[in-house]
């Protein structure tokens, strides 16, 4: 499965953003873009022209590191989004939240999306009591989260429950026994991604 390698604290530098892509260390004082505030490279310091173009790819990217999905993907969220009813931002939004590394991430199983998604590709956990090790799996209102019997990764997850003591509203969790169930799907003003999705959908409707 191909997956971005790029260095995850250039990643949030070049958006002068903390993503929360490293887990614990995003919330010391060793997280790369309060110790260097300016975008990665030899020119990061210089003066950048802006545009109404560059507004809407920074944003783009913005979202797709967040939710670690790569282009092709993330431009496919696009198009489902498009052709669902409603706002095609928010569509887009709900869509990328309720993959299942980004439930497993929200839900505190996860230090990171990142570690979520590698704890799901390694089949740590079950949905509906049913083993799923693909990361985007899609989502659905009453689906239950769990780890599965006999993990070895028990108690990585529930060193990552420590990092979270509260959950989304759309979300609910029992950090004891490790599961947690989806209520509904998010509303937008219950979607903390520091994005405007208006943009994004401006750049791809060109
Ligand atoms: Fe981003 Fe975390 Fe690195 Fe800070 S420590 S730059 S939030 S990945």
């Amino acid at each position: 499965m191909a997956r971005d390698t790029s260095p995850q604290c250039k990643q949030c530098r070049r958006e002068a953003e903390k993503l929360f892509l490293k887990g614990e260390r995003c919330l010391t004082d060793k997280c790369a873009v309060e110790r260097r505030a300016y975008p990665p490279g030899e020119h990061g310091r210089g003066r950048i022209k802006q545009s109404e173009y560059l507004l809407q790819l920074r944003e783009k990217q913005k979202a797709r590191r967040y939710y670690q999905v790569l282009e092709k993907q993330f431009h496919h969220y696009y198009e489902v989004a498009s052709r669902k009813q409603g706002i095609t931002g928010e569509n887009l939004l709900v869509l990328l939240e309720m993959r299942l590394d980004n439930v497993v991430y929200r839900l505190g199983f996860g230090a990171s999306r990142r570690q979520a998604r590698q704890l799901v590709r390694h089949s740590h956990f079950m949905v509906n009591g049913k083993k799923v090790d693909i990361p985007s799996y899609q989502m659905r209102p009453d689906d239950v989260v769990s780890v599965r019997a006999n993990s070895k990764a028990v108690e990585t997850v529930r060193a990552a429950t420590d990092l979270t003591s509260s959950v989304a509203p759309w979300l609910l969790v029992d950090h004891d026994n490790l599961t947690g169930k989806i209520l509904r799907a998010p509303t937008r003003d219950e979607i903390d991604t520091p994005v405007q999705e208006q943009l994004i959908v401006e750049l791809y409707s060109k």
